[in-house]
């Protein structure tokens, strides 16, 4: 607790270089803390009776409550004294489904504003007033300094407050959509709910308001959505983290992707294999990997929403191209190129060293 109480501070301030004063690192210290809880009681953050407490002191006796505030937010699994843990509903990946997670790729896959319920459990009880928070971060480093947001398009449909949100809980009043005053990071919590009676775990209901594709927001770039269970404090108890595709077909993308892991892990198998045989040639069997690896890219498929029919039929005219030459590649024997002769005294000398090595 002491330790990742010292983590979270490290991590959520930018702590002055040692030749400042005690007094302005105080000061750094406790002003985040301040300084966000006035906009968390904005958003009805005083109808939860965990918060009815004096913000004041609880600023001052936790500076860290902006854990969420790391300018990269940590994306290991840790299940914590708790023993947190997430669990998806098994939905298969028929052409119908809304929500689906693949457990070889941790990863959920599910429509637009669709319901993805999501089981959590926990080996013991929580601390009082404990909460659930979502956050969603880009899963690639060149990526994970922006802040998630929704696309333009899809923000200017909307009306409700918190319509910059990506991630939404469902059937919660309890609710509370954050934006981190440093950091800008959009966030989403509930507080924790006992299982009820009979049931060993409680299910929190997210819905994703974009597509991974929308242009202007997530633009392709794969997410990873957090979860953490929080003291009141906004101490980190326990965390896990998943990568989400929202798209038109879950299944068939998630078939798809397990797929392609599926080759690429018997690649990797084979490649192992030949390596364990006698005498493996190391150059041939790195070719082999970066070959395989680069075909999976190319099976790889994309939709391309095209404006107009006649820049339609132009762009498919050019991918028709592509392909019939991608044929031709493949069909026609691979043309090896030879050495080129060595020159006569590259020769000589050649000969010459074989000569002297059987001598
Ligand atoms: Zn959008």
């Amino acid at each position: 607790m002491e330790a990742s109480s010292l983590e979270n501070l490290h991590l959520s301030q930018s702590l002055p270089l040692s030749q400042d004063s005690f007094q302005e690192l105080w000061q750094s210290v406790i002003t985040p803390s301040i300084s966000t809880i006035p906009s968390v009681g904005q958003m009805d953050m005083l109808l939860d009776p965990a918060f009815d407490g004096n913000f004041f002191d609880m600023a001052m006796e936790t500076p860290a409550y902006t854990s969420s505030s790391s300018t990269v937010p940590v994306t290991t699994d840790h299940a914590g004294e708790f023993g947190f843990q997430l669990r998806f509903q098994k939905s298969g990946t028929a052409k119908s489904v809304t929500s689906t997670y693949s457990e070889v790729l941790n990863k959920l896959y599910c429509q637009l504003a669709k319901t993805n319920p999501i089981e959590m459990l926990v080996s013991r009880e929580p601390p009082q007033g404990a909460v659930l928070r979502a956050t969603a971060v880009y899963k690639k480093t060149e990526h994970v300094a922006d802040v998630v947001r929704r696309c333009p398009h899809h923000q200017n449909e909307d009306t409700v407050e918190h319509r910059c949100h990506l991630i939404r809980v469902e059937g919660n009043q309890r609710a509370q959509y954050f934006e981190d005053v440093h950091t800008k990071r959009h966030s989403v919590t509930v507080p924790y709910e006992h299982p009820q009676l009979g049931s060993e775990m409680t299910t929190i209901l997210l819905t994703f308001m974009c597509n991974s594709s929308c242009m202007g927001g997530m633009n392709r770039r794969p997410i990873l959505t957090i979860l953490t269970l929080e003291t009141p404090e906004g101490l980190v108890l326990g965390r896990r983290c998943f990568e989400v595709r929202v798209c038109a077909c879950p299944g068939r993308d998630r078939k798809t992707e397990e797929e392609n892991h599926a080759k690429s892990q018997n690649g990797t198998k084979q490649l192992k294999k030949r390596k364990s045989t006698p005498a493996p040639d190391t150059t041939s069997a790195k070719k082999t990997k970066s070959a395989s690896s680069a075909e999976d890219e190319d099976r790889e498929t994309f939709t391309l929403v095209v404006r107009g029919r006649e820049r339609y039929e132009t762009l498919k005219k050019i991918n028709s191209g592509l392909e019939l030459l991608d044929k031709e590649t493949k069909t026609k024997p691979k043309v090896v190129k030879q050495e080129a002769p060595q020159p006569s005294s590259g020769k000589r000398h050649l000969h010459r060293g074989e000569r002297s090595d059987s001598d």
